[in-house]
């Protein structure tokens, strides 16, 4: 809980008032915490949602979802189930985590332009020098013995490289999960000196947009969706479950911030 702390912390402007030290009024994790637990207590849905978007609380995104289930009890939609799968998703969004036809998008960016990937493309290609090296050593070889010396340096050296293509794909899939910020403009959507990011337009997020979520139903095998059902039902109600998702968090987010304000006055 003490990271959850800091993150939040961080996040609701407390630092504002723990840094202001000289003298003046700080708030401890004492009173924090119990902040957040009243918090907690009078908007749990608002205060988990929080918890899910800023701290990856897995407890917070269980009771988020069985909440989600009971707002489909008053809709009068004919596809339920498609509608949940919906909501799934629209949580993801409002956790910022990327759909899947944009985690192949994301992990080649983050194989192509992290710092880690650069580095390993520098070590990549220093071997490549290498063995080309080699390669033209072989041609003016004259016995055999040292003829398989330099192959089997080659071969090592081809090992070196796909251990580290390895490395960086399993660092790229690693990566996407964790964050839909564009690895190439590090969510700044600029690029410095050519103005706009073009991996993402500018956003510095990958946030699907309402196509890329319906292409998401399909990913997920829930098959073609017809445009009718699409407009009609299953387009509002992803959009209505989003809006609830914001709507609740910020209220709680608000609350935090005026109760902490209290505190700070008491
Ligand atoms: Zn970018």
């Amino acid at each position: 809980m003490s990271r959850a702390i800091e993150l939040f912390a961080r996040m609701h402007e407390v630092r504002s008032v723990t840094a202001d030290e000289r003298g003046h009024q700080t708030l401890t994790g004492d009173v924090i915490l119990a902040v957040f637990g009243k918090v907690q207590h009078k908007m749990p849905l608002g205060m988990d949602l929080l918890m899910a978007k800023y701290v990856h609380d897995v407890p917070a995104v269980n009771r988020i979802i069985d909440v989600m289930a009971t707002w489909l009890n008053d809709e009068p939609s004919k596809r339920k189930d498609l509608a949940m799968a919906l909501s799934y998703v629209a949580l993801d969004v409002f956790c910022d985590k990327p759909v899947a036809s944009q985690k192949r998008q994301l992990a080649a960016l983050w194989r192509k332009y992290s710092d880690q990937a650069k580095r390993s493309n520098r070590l990549i290609k220093g071997w490549q020098v290498k063995i080309k090296q080699l390669q033209r050593n072989l041609d003016s070889c004259e016995t055999q013995t040292a003829e398989e010396r330099l192959l089997s340096a080659i071969n090592e050296f081809e090992a070196l490289i796909i251990k580290e293509r390895r490395r960086i794909d399993e660092y790229a899939q690693c990566q996407f999960l964790k964050s839909s910020t564009c690895p190439r403009c590090s969510g700044t959507g600029l690029i410095l000196n050519t103005g706009e990011c073009p991996s993402c337009s500018g956003h510095g997020l990958f946030v699907p947009s309402v196509d890329n979520i319906r292409q998401h139903l399909r990913h997920i095998g829930l098959g073609r969706v017809s445009d009718k059902l699409w407009e009609n039902e299953l387009k509002p109600w992803f959009e209505k479950c989003l809006t609830k998702l914001y709507v609740y968090s910020q209220d709680a987010a608000t609350e935090i911030a005026h109760t902490l304000e209290l505190e700070i006055r008491h």
